[in-house]
């Protein structure tokens, strides 16, 4: 999918396949050099997590092991629900294990505080994050963050894993929806 298929849905790009693609490259170098010699498991939260994933996993020269977890914390729409539920859980004991979570966005930082907490409690080695989009201005908890793509302004961003209501996640770039696409409830 590509700007051309989402006609007149689409308000702009705000991140192309290029800029995300080179950053994502520059992430893979910083986490190789910091976990060289290092048994690392990468975590993706599904689902919006799953392209960065894919990018990162494959741009990074050191082995790693891939496990995914799916949590909840927004419905259909745009707004926060505040309530995290976990949808599926580690399938990896993470005891002892180096781990770095893998996030689409950080927002409110609500999600990522809560899942940074219950990993912990699970006495892994260590626990980092790498996010690829970051809003500054939406943090509502403190979140230290060692890897971020980039940090937006404070919209609702489509594409690279995220979605509107379930679509818009094959978008192979970052971008903003028409308001339209909002007034027409999805
Ligand atoms: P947070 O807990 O930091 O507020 O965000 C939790 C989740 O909400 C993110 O992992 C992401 O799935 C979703 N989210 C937050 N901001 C956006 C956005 O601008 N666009 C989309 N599509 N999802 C978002
Ligand atoms: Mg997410
Ligand atoms: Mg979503």
């Amino acid at each position: 999918m590509d700007a051309a298929d989402m006609g007149a849905d689409l308000e702009r790009v705000l991140i192309t396949e290029d800029e995300l693609q080179a950053k994502i490259r520059e992430l893979a170098g910083k986490i190789d050099a910091d976990y060289a010699g290092r048994d690392l498991l990468i975590v993706g939260v599904l689902k919006g997590a799953v392209m960065v994933m894919a990018d990162l996993a494959r741009a990074l020269h050191i082995p790693v092991q891939m496990d995914w977890m799916a949590v909840s914390s927004y419905g259909a729409g745009t707004k926060t629900s505040g309530v995290v539920r976990v949808l599926k859980d580690l399938d990896t004991d993470i005891a002892g294990r180096h781990v770095l979570v893998v996030e689409d966005i950080i927002d409110s930082g609500l999600t990522l505080s809560w899942l940074v907490h219950n990993l912990r409690s699970r006495e892994p080695a260590s626990v980092e994050i790498c996010a690829a989009l970051r809003k500054p201005d939406a943090i509502k908890v403190p979140i230290d963050v060692k890897y971020v793509g980039f940090d937006i302004p404070n919209e609702f961003v489509i594409g690279y894993g995220l979605d509107y209501a379930e679509r818009y996640r094959n978008l192979p770039f970052i971008g903003t929806l028409a308001p339209h696409v909002y007034g027409g409830g999805a």
